[in-house]
């Protein structure tokens, strides 16, 4: 997450050399750690009286912990290991699940410290989402380590999400929550809260975890409980003023007629192709969970369910969603999550149409991936900008040379 590229946390034109290497110390403890001063200075190539200057600033600060002393190569000049304290700093992760608060407690090291799992029924409002989120905080709080900071409370949600005003506009699985404020969060439980859009997350991580695609565009598709999209144009991932971009799911197939969507409007790609929508239909035939994404991955992953009626029907609108989507944005990378395309062959059969439909010059030019796992990016990605902020001013050099 923050650790493998916190070497570029001082980025643009502005910064100052001794930031840039302290960071690049940090990233070289995070990456080949442990490691002595020695053999950092070595493979960064930056001065040993910086490193030591860095070092020692790390070990004020709980950042970096000495584990064992070794021998060095000279007789009588023993090295000391050193190492990422991953504990230093601890973030929250909310996320929702089918109709499920998830709750991560993460740390600097990308680890998940504990879990909670709160259900949430369909009439939850306001007030209830609320509650869940402060008990789930709670509930997470005995995991957090010693003497660890913890720096905030990150959500990912579903739906219509103003994130510049912290404010959850709706959701199609909860008609009851309405311009939820999450500022409400933050007075109560006295910690920086934000929230983003799931696939924004998840598109976030993947950016964030390879650096090819901060000079490309990159559109990711979520094809679950729900259907939605996000992209990435070099690097940064897009939004609107209102909360609600690439809202393939519901785009309409047809003004004349269609079934009623989750959203209000009739005729949505979701009413054909999403898993709320043909779960009755698929029921009989796929054993195990239809709520739970990643669970129905591995299931879908090795069962024949291509040529089943309502898969079959929903991957031909999907397939022809994401032409349309291409045309649109023209990615580089279309990475596709979710338990359908788990099925190598429901994916085989949306990459044969995209290759069959698009124009020779467009053919060669975009890389189509499937990810397993459902979201599992996101969880990471929406607490990647609380590490970030929080490393910036911790990874400056402010001591003398000593
Ligand atoms: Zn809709």
């Amino acid at each position: 997450m923050v650790l493998t590229t916190v070497g570029s946390i001082h980025d643009g034109e502005r910064y100052r050399l001794k930031d840039r290497e302290k960071a690049l110390v940090f990233q070289e403890l995070a990456t080949n750690g442990p490691c002595s001063r020695k053999s950092i200075a070595e493979r960064t190539g930056i001065r040993p009286t910086t490193v030591s200057r860095a070092v020692k600033e790390l070990i004020e600060d709980r950042f970096v912990t000495s584990t064992a002393t070794v021998e060095g190569e000279r007789p009588g000049r023993p090295e000391v290991m050193l190492r990422i304290e991953s504990n230093r700093l601890v973030a929250v992760s909310m996320y929702v699940q089918a109709r499920e608060l998830r709750t991560a407690l993460i740390n600097l090291g990308e680890q998940t410290i504990c879990e909670h799992v709160a259900p949430l029924s369909p009439h939850t409002d306001n007030t209830g989402f609320l509650k869940a989120c402060s008990d789930s905080f709670r509930s997470v709080l005995p995991c957090v380590p010693p003497r660890s900071e913890m720096l905030g409370i990150a959500l990912s949600l579903v739906g219509t999400v103003a994130a510049g005003n912290n404010t959850w506009i709706s959701a199609a699985r909860w008609r009851n929550i309405r311009a939820l404020d999450f500022g409400l969060l933050s007075r109560r439980l006295e910690l920086p809260v934000t929230i983003n859009r799931m696939q924004d997350a998840e598109l976030q991580y993947l950016v964030q975890k390879n650096p090819a695609y901060h000079d490309k565009n990159v559109l990711f598709l979520h094809w679950g409980f729900g259907i939605g999209a996000s992209y990435a144009h070099g690097g940064v991932v897009m939004g609107s003023t209102i909360g609600r971009f690439c809202e393939i799911g519901h785009t309409r197939l047809s003004i004349e007629h269609g079934k009623a969507c989750q959203c209000g409007a009739v005729g949505c790609l979701e009413t054909e192709a999403a898993l709320w929508a043909i779960r009755q239909e698929i029921a009989d035939h796929i054993k195990g969970s239809l709520t739970d994404e990643r669970e129905l991955g591995r299931t879908m992953s090795t069962m024949d369910i291509a040529d089943h009626p309502a898969i079959d029907r929903a991957t031909r609108h999907v397939m022809l969603a994401l032409l349309n989507l291409h045309q649109v944005f023209y990615p580089d990378v279309i990475v596709i999550a979710g338990p359908f395309t788990e099925n190598q062959a429901v994916f085989q059969r949306l990459c044969a149409f995209l290759r069959s439909e698009l124009p020779d010059y467009a053919r060669d030019q975009v890389e189509v991936l499937a990810v397993t796992g459902g979201f599992h990016g996101s969880v990471r990605g929406s607490v990647y900008r609380f590490f970030r902020s929080r490393l910036k001013g911790t990874l400056t050099l402010n001591g003398s040379p000593n």
